[in-house]
Formats: C-alpha cells, sequence, structure tokens
C-alpha cells in the first residue's frame, strides 16, 4: 500500500536545508504540501496569532509562490488554503488516507497546540518534527531546554563551544502530491496586499539577497553601522527571509564563514554570529516558556505596574506622540513593514517607560506590522525591554532625547518620516475627564 503523508509547512518556507522535509520526501511515496492561511479566530481559547498587515501578508504570499515555484520544480505543489489548519488536515487524512504528518518544529504556543490536538486526534497516524529554525537540533545543546540559562550571556558562553553543523546537501527530489494540480492555487487576496518594494519574499530572492549582501564588504563593518535606522546597507535585513524560513540560519553562517575565509574575518563579522546567537537563544527561551512568552509578567515573580490608555495607544501606533523619533519611526514601520533594531527598542522602552502601556499590545502591534515577524524574537525582545524577560539588570529605559542626538544628530531621519508634522501631547484629558 502506498503510504501517504502531509507535511505542514510554516515558517520554513524553502525547500532547501528542511530537515523534515527531506525526511518526509525520502519516507513517503505521495506528500501533500500544505500551508494554511488561518484567520485568527477570536473565539479562540489559545493565544491566536494577530491578524497580518498588508506587508506581512505581502512578503509571505511572495514567499509561498516562490515555494510553489520551487516545488514545481520537483514535480510538487503547494496546497494553499484559508481555513483552519485542524479543519483542513481532518479533510486530508479522511479522503486520501493518510498515515504519516510531519512539520518543522515551531517554537510557537499556538503551532504547539494545534500540533498537541492534532497528535490526540489521531493516534493511529504517525507524527514527526525537526528541528528547522534554529542553528543547533535539541540533542546539539548542552543543557536540557527547561534549564536554558536565564541569561544571553550564560548562554553564550556555553552554545559558542557546540559546532554548528552545515546546511544539508540539496533534496534531488520530493515524493510527488497525490492530489490534481488544480487543487493548488494561491488565494485571489494574495495580489491585493500591499509590499513595501524593498522586500522581495521568497527562497530565491532571499538567497539572492544573502550573495549580494556578502559580495560587498558591508560585513566588514557591519559592528560599527549596525544602529543605523533608515536604508539598506547598515546592517544584514536577512530578517524577513529567516523569519518565513525562505532561508536557513545555518544557510546564513556558512556564508559569513565563507566571507570570514576567503575575504575577512574581524569584530563586525563575529558580531553578526553574535546577534544570531541572540536570535537563537530567543528561539529556545521561546521553548522553554511557551505561553509565559504572552503573559503581562512573562518570567518574572511579579506583574509589572501598568494600565491601558487607549489614546497613548493610539497615539502610538500612528505616529503621533510628543517625541519626535518616535514618531518617525512608526512612520517607517507603517509605511514598509519593517524597523531597525535600535529603532524597536527605542518604541518599545517608550511604549513602556514613558506612556506606561501594558508591553503586549505593543508586542501585538509589531507582530502585525513587521514583515520578518518571528514569535520568539518578537515576544521575547518585548519582555526584555519590558522588564519581564531575560534581563539581568530587569530595566532598560532609553532617554529618547540622548538617542536621537546620538543617532538622528542632523534629524534627517525625523524629517524624511515626518517626525514632527503630527506632535500631540499624550492625553488630551486629565485625570478628571477635563480637555487638556
Ligand atoms: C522590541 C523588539 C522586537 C523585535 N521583533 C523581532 C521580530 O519579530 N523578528 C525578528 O527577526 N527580530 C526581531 N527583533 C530583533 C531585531 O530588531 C531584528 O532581528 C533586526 O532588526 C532585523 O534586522 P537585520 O536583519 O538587519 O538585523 P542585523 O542587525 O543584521 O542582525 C542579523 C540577524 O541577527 C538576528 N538578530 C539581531 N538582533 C536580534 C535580537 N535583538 N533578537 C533576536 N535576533 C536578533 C536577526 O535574525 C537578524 O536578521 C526585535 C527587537 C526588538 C527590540
Amino acid at each position: 500500500m502506498l503510504k501517504i503523508g502531509i507535511f505542514l509547512f510554516s515558517n520554513d518556507l524553502r525547500v532547501a536545508d528542511n530537515p523534515a522535509l527531506a525526511q518526509a520526501s525520502h519516507e513517503m511515496d505521495n506528500l501533500i504540501c500544505l500551508h494554511c492561511l488561518e484567520q485568527p479566530s477570536p473565539s479562540s481559547r489559545v493565544r491566536a496569532p494577530a491578524k497580518l498587515s498588508n506587508h506581512r501578508l505581502h512578503f509571505l504570499h511572495q514567499s509561498l509562490q516562490a515555494l510553489d515555484k520551487n516545488l514545481k520544480q520537483h514535480q510538487q505543489h503547494l496546497l494553499i488554503r484559508e481555513e483552519p489548519l485542524l479543519d483542513v488536515v481532518a479533510e486530508l487524512i479522511t479522503l486520501h488516507n493518510v498515515s504519516h504528518v510531519y512539520s518543522s518544529y515551531n517554537a510557537g504556543w499556538y503551532e504547539n497546540h494545534q500540533w498537541k490536538v492534532l497528535t490526540s486526534r489521531y493516534p493511529g497516524i504517525v507524527f514527526q518534527q525537526q528541528h528547522s529554525h534554529t542553528l543547533f537540533d535539541q540533542d546539539q545543546l548542552p543543557f536540557a531546554v527547561a534549564e536554558l540559562p536565564d541569561s544571553f550571556s550564560k548562554f553564550r558562553r556555553v552554545i559558542e563551544r557546540v559546532e554548528i553543523n552545515a546546511p544539508e546537501s540539496t533534496l534531488t527530489s520530493i515524493a510527488p502530491s497525490p492530489l490534481l494540480a488544480s487543487h493548488h492555487k494561491l488565494s485571489a487576496n494574495s495580489h491585493k496586499a500591499i509590499g513595501n518594494g524593498i522586500f522581495e519574499g521568497g527562497e530565491s530572492a532571499g538567497l539572492r539577497h544573502l550573495s549580494n549582501y556578502f559580495s560587498q564588504k558591508l560585513a566588514s563593518s557591519y559592528k560599527k553601522t549596525r544602529n543605523g535606522l533608515d536604508g539598506m546597507d547598515y546592517s544584514t535585513k536577512f530578517s524577513p527571509w529567516l523569519a518565513n524560513g525562505c532561508i536557513s540560519v545555518r544557510t546564513v553562517i556558512a556564508k559569513l564563514r565563507e566571507y570570514e575565509r576567503d575575504i575577512e574575518s574581524n569584530d563586525s563579522t563575529y558580531w553578526i554570529y553574535f546577534e544570531l546567537l541572540w536570535r537563537e537563544y530567543y528561539q529556545w527561551y521561546a521553548h522553554r516558556h511557551q505561553s509565559a512568552l504572552f503573559t503581562l509578567k512573562g518570567i518574572s515573580a511579579e506583574n509589572p505596574r501598568t494600565s491601558f490608555y487607549p489614546e497613548r495607544y493610539q497615539k502610538w501606533c500612528h505616529g503621533n506622540t510628543p517625541f519626535p523619533i518616535i514618531n518617525a519611526l512608526m512612520n517607517q514601520l507603517n509605511t514598509t513593514g519593517y524597523m531597525s533594531n535600535r529603532g524597536r527598542q527605542l518604541v518599545a522602552s517608550c511604549f513602556v517607560h514613558e506612556l506606561n502601556l501594558d508591553w503586549r499590545y505593543g508586542a501585538t502591534y509589531l507582530e502585525q506590522q513587521l514583515i520578518d515577524y518571528d514569535t520568539a524574537s518578537n515576544w521575547g525582545n518585548w519582555q526584555y525591554l519590558a522588564g519581564v524577560g531575560a534581563d539581568p539588570r530587569g530595566h532598560r529605559k532609553f532617554d529618547l532625547n540622548k538617542q536621537t542626538a546620538t543617532y538622528d544628530p542632523n534629524g534627517e531621519f525625523i524629517n524624511h518620516w515626518q517626525g514632527t508634522s503630527h506632535l500631540a501631547t499624550l492625553d488630551s484629558m486629565d485625570a478628571a475627564d477635563w480637555p487638556i
């Protein structure tokens, strides 16, 4: 009897260096390659992912189209459905006598919850997962996930001793689909979303960007330029492709090592690796803490003292706070779906310390907007800045005037992103509800 499997694509939208896809191809006679564009359900009892902005949707759709194109080179197709994953998998299992389901491990709590539901619903089916979003497999870690070091520095000290495996060799063939090609079509909505014209989703575009980055001498000065606010060259811009899994982080490291061997190895090239270790830390942090990633107190002992002021929240989202640098950054985010690392630190610090808002609303807004949204990196960084995460100092407040003087001394960034055009007071009412 033919062995039929389903491969669930999530944040691993690539063919190369995708160990779970390789395993499924090797073990199955037929494979259904599936991606569900699920609309979050307000009635869901678990925290569902946020609704996606146009920029995020556009990058995702481009990545899915590119994946479908890559799969076609292997006589395969991508089945894209817009219904809930659990319903679609149930339907496919019933219609196609599926015996195996495969996916990459996902650090997200919601995704893990769905996987658990599937495994308990179908005890007769074999479920298999592999790590493809991290540098290391779980069994390479020198500690149990439950004993993840409580700070990045401690993590780095032990993880730097572990060798990073090379990316897997290219897949030569993928088990064919049992479905007719007419079942596979991208949704009509895919063409409605607006892109930013800067980032193009997909595996080939990601690999091109990677080669292009290392073909210049940018990596040699990364440490000096990485805190820039605007432009393509001050930092690597690998994040959109890494977050969606269009390229693997091991492929990035392999390219970096090649650059270090053939061109130059210095403080800056080390720092790219260092930042990728931060990413790695947050991935395991999310695996370790699961639902605590989304709670107000995070992994700390107490809830921070905070509240929710709808007016302040709206002003922050739309870039009309009293802080020009924050307005400019939010305008940049809303226009492009991307913001620099320094920018994200400033807007998060402002959200928590100047506006005194519940950090989870800020994290959710970035989740909607960022084309490089990654559950572990976004929520882990927000916790860190809100003082409820893996920060041994427990409190990071940025002086916005000082930061502006350092990173935008001539006001070019604020000018370009119109940070002063909608300056407004924080509140329009005072505590007794009188207009200010
Ligand atoms: C509040 C906040 C929210 C964030 N949300 C996300 C997110 O949703 N997705 C995301 O990928 N990154 C997130 N980051 C981390 C970081 O800002 C972005 O990874 C980075 O700006 C992406 O641009 P780049 O690829 O040019 O980075 P580079 O500076 O070139 O760094 C190279 C790579 O290292 C990794 N990296 C760098 N800094 C960090 C960091 N602080 N944490 C984790 N990984 C890092 C990224 O994969 C990045 O692509 C967030 C940071 C903050 C402060």
